[in-house]
């Protein structure tokens, strides 16, 4: 089979190609795409490579106008902006990331393996939607946003904003349009007093995919959860926040007994989504468990504990 390969060298030129040819492959770091391609399962048609599109590559703090002072020390309360052509090795040795957005790095760390990580892509991760794509589960905690944006034929740009979540339809479909191209992945700079954690189970300790994953943002006062998000990847069919359990710790005191409770509510909710499956007799109880042990993670870095 032939196909055109185009390499533009600037996001506009990239949506125009992206616009005239509805049937092209955007490719990032192919870790994914060019697997699938090999084995005859990728899609048939011509491959726009975004590598040269120095636009869709790094990560920024875009400052809000506002900056506050916590505990006497003055702190940015900005914007971060992860372009989708930053790779895994670019997150993990980000200062910025590390500073705000730790549980970030922890996650690229655990991607496959170093060539891997050196050419697999945030975007990717994003944009194939693997129900285990270890880059999810933090930035739904994060309440991150994509930025997706299209060229109309009259040459204007048209840009939608979704939230993540949103963005994530099923497993390995997003709400991406045949022309769009994920331009951007935004979320505000997390409050100090919030702690984090992110933990994976794979086959062996490199290069697996996750069979769970999952994370945490925490803030309590005392030891009273004020705040709770919590995601799990590779449970359902795609990473989601488990709401029930969110809801269940909000405004509780953080006890071992309701550490198991809100693990069984994890549980619960992942066997009413999925039915009863051959793995739910070892994933069900290894949710639970895997539940407490994540939200007491974020909570032991909290420095409020
Ligand atoms: C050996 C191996 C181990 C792996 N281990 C892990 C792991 O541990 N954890 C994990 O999460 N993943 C893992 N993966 C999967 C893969 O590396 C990641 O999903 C990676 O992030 C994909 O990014 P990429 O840049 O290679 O994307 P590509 O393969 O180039 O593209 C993936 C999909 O996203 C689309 N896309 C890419 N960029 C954009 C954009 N800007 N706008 C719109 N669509 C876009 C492409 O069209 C394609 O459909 C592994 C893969 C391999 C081969």
């Amino acid at each position: 089979m032939s196909r055109a390969y185009f390499q533009p060298a600037a996001l506009e030129e990239a949506l125009r190609i992206r616009r005239d040819n509805g049937e092209a492959s955007l490719l990032a770091g192919g870790t994914d795409l060019v697997v699938a391609m090999r084995h005859d399962r990728g899609p048939a048609g011509d491959v726009i490579d975004l590598s040269k599109i120095l636009e869709l590559k790094g990560i920024q703090e875009i400052a809000d106008s506002t900056p506050v002072t916590v505990n006497g020390i003055h702190k940015m309360t900005g914007k971060i902006r992860i372009g989708p052509m930053t790779t895994f090795t670019e997150i993990m040795e980000s200062q910025l990331l590390r500073e705000a957005a730790g549980i970030l790095c922890e996650a690229a760390e655990t991607v496959g393996s170093p060539q891997i990580r050196n050419r697999g892509t945030i975007g990717g991760n994003l944009c194939n939607a693997s129900a285990a794509a270890d880059c999810i589960t933090p930035l739904l905690c994060l309440n991150a946003a994509v930025e997706l944006q299209s060229l109309g034929f009259d040459g204007s740009k048209c840009t939608r904003i979704l939230p993540l979540e949103t963005f994530l339809v099923d497993s390995k479909k997003t709400d991406l349009r045949s022309d769009e191209i994920l331009t951007g992945i935004l979320f505000q700079r997390p409050a100090v007093d919030m702690s984090f954690a992110f933990q994976k189970i794979g086959r062996r300790n490199a290069l697996a995919i996750a069979r769970l994953n999952g994370s945490c943002a925490i803030r309590l006062a005392g030891n009273t959860v004020t705040s709770l998000a919590f995601a799990l990847g590779a449970a359902t069919s795609k990473p989601e926040r488990i709401e029930r359990a969110e809801e269940y710790l909000t405004g509780r005191e953080l006890t071992d007994e309701d550490l198991a409770a809100v693990g069984k509510r994890a549980a619960e909710y992942v066997l009413e989504q999925t039915g009863v499956r051959a793995s739910s007799s070892y994933k069900l109880p290894v949710i639970e468990r895997f539940t407490a042990s994540l939200i007491r993670a974020a909570a032991e870095r909290s420095t409020t504990l």
